[in-house]
């Protein structure tokens, strides 16, 4: 017997679902299934790990404009840290809603000076809270010390200055319990380990190489070729 397509709609399904909502619907929880699915599979340790490592950057003091909330490189241990934090402290709706907005960001899109970015998912539209964190990812972290080269936001101050050889120490060390992925630059294939929230999602539904498709169509890739390697 023919095998029908993951995803598609029974006759029966049609008949009773003729705009093709309740498929959609079921689409998207089939998705949500796959991504807690790859994180239980390819995450499920080292979470102690990166939360002793993210507590080796002191805080800094955010007055939360949400300014500067713009979706950012993460490493893929920090990626499954995420999604084991949404499964603990959100409901399954808030969850498929955050799938939804990473994969569709076309309510996220704004300025930030010259450049075109997406907001960052997990900031909060009206309260500019952000809404993971204690699980945010190290660049979230070091943002306001002025490792970026720049004074990057007026809004976030550090209570406890640190050196530029412990923040490199502390990078390499979630660096090196991440997974790397090869990138196409002028220069040829090049190693890569922190790539956006929106990549690693991408990679848990669809594979690596749709995933790297697409990151190298993006602001973020292109960045990376200008060689603005820092750059959020
Ligand atoms: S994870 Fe949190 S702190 Fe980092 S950019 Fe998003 S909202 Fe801001």
């Amino acid at each position: 017997m023919k095998e029908k397509p993951a995803g598609s709609p029974t006759p029966e399904e049609k008949e009773l679902d003729p705009t093709g909502k309740a498929s959609a619907d079921r689409n998207v929880s089939q998705i949500v299934r796959k991504v807690f699915a790859f994180t239980a599979q390819h995450g499920g340790f080292g979470m102690q790990t990166i939360d002793a490592l993210h507590e080796k950057v002191p805080p800094s003091i955010c007055k939360m404009s949400g300014n500067c909330c713009f979706s950012i490189r993460m490493y893929s241990i920090e990626y499954h840290r995420i999604i084991t934090y949404l499964c603990e402290n959100f409901s399954v709706d808030e969850i498929t809603e955050f799938i939804r907005r990473t994969l569709d960001p076309s309510d996220r899109i704004a300025r930030y000076g010259e450049d075109v970015r997406y907001r960052c998912v997990f900031l909060h539209p009206e309260t500019k809270k952000c809404r993971i964190y204690h699980a945010r990812p190290f660049m979230c972290r070091a943002f306001g010390h002025g490792f970026f080269g720049q004074v990057e936001c007026p809004h976030v101050a550090v209570a406890t200055p640190t050196t530029t050889e412990h923040y490199v120490g502390v990078s390499g060390r979630v660096a090196s319990v991440s997974e790397q992925f090869h990138v196409a630059t002028d220069e040829g294939l090049e190693p890569m380990e922190a790539f956006p929230f929106e990549f690693w999602l991408r990679r848990a539904i669809d594979g690596s190489e749709k995933a790297l498709d697409w990151f190298q169509e993006t602001h973020f890739y292109k960045k990376y070729t200008n060689r603005d390697r820092s750059a959020r």
